[in-house]
């Protein structure tokens, strides 16, 4: 691994974004709107992929675990009870001098304009960060609705209809994955700080006196999650313990990673005790308390929540994962003396294995090869260029498998495997081609 300076990672990673269509500002064309990003051919499927992996591991694979896909915009006082429309906010102050605008907790000195040092600093005022519209055809504070800032908050209040018709018992738990909105005052740091994110949601309801008990096993869990399946090593990953809680809470950490920027929050496990379900209960009207038959008693749940940002865990990886490498070039008699190379995990990586036919003449046959593991993993099929030119560019959007198909792969029915990482290669029977890349993807 070479060692790339922070400033400089960051910018070589927003640059191969946009080059390789992974991520790139929404409306370019217009100038683009800050705060927005659009996720492009690679970039979907990258995510998609985180997607369907978190899925897997916190529904799929779990009995007392449900989903649940809710509207963006709930009835507003669900904003009202949840507490968002009174007290989330941020400090914001404005610079007289160069009018920018900043978030006075993430200022260094809070006297002093991080963009021109000027001490013409406007008071510190409270902004919220919901984002607003109107639903019917009168724009008035009646018809004044929310976008959520927050994918759980449906899930509380869902909890009674998901739980009656799943017919679970406690414990379980509500995942949910989507879109939420926050004006943030100040996007920054590419999409780690966006208006518009991609959230992973899990709520997790119990018996209070099992609480801390639950809240122990979803942090193993996570942490494993972190570990194993994305590969994050002891130097990219740190647990950050909150002192101060929030009044409701019982415990809470942070799963901070390193970014291109440095270390930030990509993970929130928290016990939230029995705050969400009771304030819903009190301003719905409607007792959400679990009915326990089999001890005779009404409990209200605890809940434990796991939640994850989608856009900064793609960031993370693509952060972790970049690299210039420069001994490895003349390795394949390249004439280029920097190979760029995204080291991801397999599990997720946009491509996982590139069709490589050696010649055109030999389309038919590795076409028909490419189709049919197309079935199975994410493939590509390239025939352009000198093959290690299409190295490269499956190197830079972080192919962990490419296979030639040459002139003996019809006659000895095998094909020549290359590792990204290690750049070895391997002659793979095609029978057991398919076995080959899914050990490799799961190892
Ligand atoms: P921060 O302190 O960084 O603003 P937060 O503590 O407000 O984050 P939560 O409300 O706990 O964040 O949201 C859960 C997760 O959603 C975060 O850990 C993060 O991964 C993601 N997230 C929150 N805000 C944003 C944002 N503006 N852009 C992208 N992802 C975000």
């Amino acid at each position: 691994m070479s060692e790339i300076k922070e400033n400089a990672l960051m910018e070589k990673i927003v640059s191969l974004c946009k080059r390789r269509g992974f991520v790139f500002p929404s409306s370019e064309i217009y100038g683009g709107f800050n705060g927005f990003w659009d996720y492009g051919p690679y970039g979907c499927r990258m995510k998609r992929a985180i997607e369907n992996l978190w899925w897997h591991e916190m529904v799929e694979t779990r009995d007392n675990i449900e989903g649940l896909d809710s509207t963006i915009i709930c009835h507003p006082t669900v904003w009202k009870a949840s507490g968002h429309l009174d007290q989330f906010s941020d400090l914001m102050t404005d610079c007289k001098d160069c009018k920018s605008r900043h978030r006075v907790d993430q200022m260094e000195d809070p006297t002093t304009c991080p963009n021109c040092g000027s001490k013409n600093l406007t008071e510190p005022r409270e902004f919220n960060l919901m984002m607003k519209t109107y639903v019917g055809p009168v724009f008035d504070n009646e018809h004044t609705a929310y976008l959520r800032a927050e994918t759980c908050q449906p899930i509380f209040v869902d909890f009674q209809q998901v739980r009656n018709s799943a017919r679970q018992k406690l414990p379980f738990g509500i995942a949910q994955i989507g879109k939420a909105f926050r004006n943030e005052i100040n996007p920054r740091n590419f999409t780690f700080r966006s208006r518009e994110f991609t959230q992973m949601e899990m709520e997790f309801f119990c018996d209070g006196e099992q609480g801390m008990e639950w809240f122990e096993y979803w942090k193993e869990q996570r942490i494993n999650y972190y570990k194993n399946k994305l590969k994050f090593t002891d130097d990219f990953f740190r647990i950050y313990e909150h002192e101060k809680l929030a009044h409701y809470a019982k415990a809470a950490i942070d799963i901070e990673v390193k970014f291109p920027f440095g270390w930030g929050e990509l993970e929130g496990v928290h016990h939230r005790g029995t705050w969400d379900i009771s304030q819903h209960s009190q301003f719905s009207g409607t007792d959400l308390q679990y009915i326990d038959h089999d001890n005779k008693r009404k409990v209200m749940p605890t809940v434990i929540e796991t939640s994850v940002g989608l856009d900064r865990t793609m960031l993370a990886l693509l952060g972790k994962a970049y690299d210039e490498d420069t001994a490895a070039t003349q390795k394949e008699g390249m004439e280029e003396d920097v190979r760029i190379v995204l080291h991801l995990p397999p599990l997720v990586a946009p491509i996982q294995l590139a069709v490589l036919p050696l010649s055109k003449k030999l389309n038919e046959n590795a076409e028909k090869l490419y189709k049919d593991m197309n079935r199975y993993f994410r493939c590509e099929y390239d025939v352009t260029g000198s093959i290690g030119k299409r190295y490269r560019r499956q190197d830079e959007i972080g192919t962990p498998l490419c296979l030639t198909f040459d002139f003996e792969s019809a006659a000895d029915n095998a094909v020549t495997v290359r590792d990204r990482d290690t750049m070895q290669q391997e002659r793979v029977s095609i029978d057991n081609l398919r076995n080959y890349v899914e050990d490799f993807i799961n190892r």
